[in-house]
């Protein structure tokens, strides 16, 4: 019996899936903040390369991984599946167990997937900079990464408090040749005035995001990235879960259950939709898809699907998607990159049409499941990733009881090495389970934005 599964590199998917193609009903449009209408191409193109753009909006079912790109993925793709024989074990569980274990990538999670295609195609329209945000520093420094393997320099606004409690992150992106700014900064309008108003200012992910694109708008050699939420992430993503399923047929196994913790939902999508495809098609249509996210900010069980932005400041395209309303401040819990206000387009229609489902759980409740995997399995997963395996393992306990072997498989999104700091707290009872703050909820909700025009 296998513990791990591997797939040899010429068996690497050579084209992503693109889940637009299979959706059973078209996806609402972006639209544009300031007219309201369906967003074209060319709202986005002092921004994004075209080809991103076009990926965003693309119907075609597959669509090829440049070969460049694929030289790149190869330094730690294809990724592992697997076998979790040991937690099983553990629960004395009849399920079976897998997890795609992306931390084998340089900078330690999916994120990778996707930096170095954009990195790729900003390379190939003449681009010589990339802007971006990064809140406690995974896209960050997978986007450090990807820029540098492609020779382009990469500008990263980095949520201050982060920027202070998070040092070896923006250690990595140095590194990796990236200059990392503690945001709101000096360099833009948008974080010039934030700190006019308040210097002592912690920042946040929104003001982050109005830095990047700011610079981008303002700079015509440098465009901007987005390491969640959109189609075309979602897209890269995806080998993940064509990788996935590749492996679990060499054993001869299907998922009856597929896992993933959802932040902006990309990690998600990318071991998901090729299972939702077959569910769509008719091929499987029983499967479990249960996307994870924090209690503190449960935009999927308690947030509307509506159309918001995407940041703070009321910038970006107007999105259809769940959200607790773009000002919505979740409380600060140690799995950073779930703390975000709204989800993938994508994602938030396939859950609502009930094809998928979320779950949601407090911090100590997926602390005790990171401790019960590392001391089974090994690995010291990252906060974000335990979300998903708390509730691979809650499955696999409810298999128990009912007796039936179903086969789980959930996204191991990275690794938690940069995270010691968050184990600490959980050793030392500081851990705080955040009641989602339903008045706060309901007051940013209220102030879900007009659209323009209706
Ligand atoms: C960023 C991150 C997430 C959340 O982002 P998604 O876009 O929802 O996947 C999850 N896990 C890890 C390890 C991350 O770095």
């Amino acid at each position: 019996m296998h513990t791990k599964i591997l797939l040899d590199e010429d068996q690497m998917p050579k084209a992503w899936y693109n889940i637009l193609a299979d959706l059973p009903t078209p996806l609402d449009p972006p639209l544009h903040p300031g007219t309201g209408k369906p967003l074209v191409p060319e709202d986005l193109s002092h921004i994004f390369p075209m080809e991103l753009i076009l990926q965003e909006m693309s119907p075609k079912r597959m669509i090829d991984i440049p070969s460049e790109v694929q030289d790149i993925l190869r330094l730690w793709r294809p990724s592992p599946l697997y076998r979790a024989h040991r937690l099983e074990k553990h629960l004395k569980t009849p399920a079976h167990i897998y997890y795609k274990y992306e931390g084998v990538s340089p900078p330690g999670s999916h994120k990778p997937n996707t930096a170095v295609p954009q990195a790729y195609y900003n390379m190939k329209a003449g681009i010589e900079r990339i802007a971006t945000e990064t809140g406690a520093g995974q896209w960050g420094s997978a986007l450090a990464f990807a820029t540098q393997l492609f020779g382009l320099e990469c500008t990263v606004y980095m949520v201050r408090s982060s920027y202070s409690q998070k040092p070896y992150r923006k250690s990595m992106m140095q590194v990796w040749g990236a200059e990392c700014i503690p945001s709101p900064s000096t360099r833009t309008k948008a974080g010039s005035s934030v700190l006019q108003k308040d210097p002592e200012t912690p920042g946040s992910l929104g003001i982050a995001i109005s830095e990047a694109v700011e610079d981008a708008a303002t700079h015509s050699n440098t465009n901007y990235s987005l390491g969640s939420v959109l189609n075309h992430v979602c897209l890269h993503q995806t080998i993940t879960g064509l990788e996935s399923k590749e492996q679990l047929a060499m054993v001869d196994e299907y998922p009856d259950v597929v896992i993933g913790c959802l932040g902006g939902g990309s990690n998600f999508a990318g071991i998901s939709f090729p299972f939702a495809g077959d569910k769509l098609k008719g091929t499987h249509r029983e499967t479990d898809i249960i996307a994870v996210e924090p209690a503190s900010c449960p935009k999927l069980t308690k947030g509307l699907y509506t159309y918001d932005y995407g940041d703070v400041a009321g910038l970006t395209p107007l999105l259809k998607m769940f959200t607790l309303g773009h000002d919505f401040v979740p409380p600060s819990i140690h799995a950073g990159g779930l703390r975000y206000h709204g989800a993938s387009p994508i994602d938030s229609k396939l859950i609502h049409d009930g094809v998928m489902r979320a779950v949601s759980y407090h911090q100590s409740e997926v602390f005790d499941a990171a401790q019960t995997f590392a001391r089974t399995e090994g690995i010291i997963i990252a906060p974000e990733t335990s979300h998903a395996a708390r509730a691979a393992i809650d499955e696999a306990l409810r298999c128990k009881k009912s007796g039936e072997a179903k086969t789980i498989l959930f996204n191991c999104s990275g690794h938690g090495h940069f995270d010691m700091s968050a184990y600490d707290a959980y050793y030392a009872h500081q851990l705080v389970d955040y009641e989602y703050p339903e008045k706060l909820i309901r007051e940013s909700l209220a102030r879900l934005p007009k659209i323009p025009g209706t």
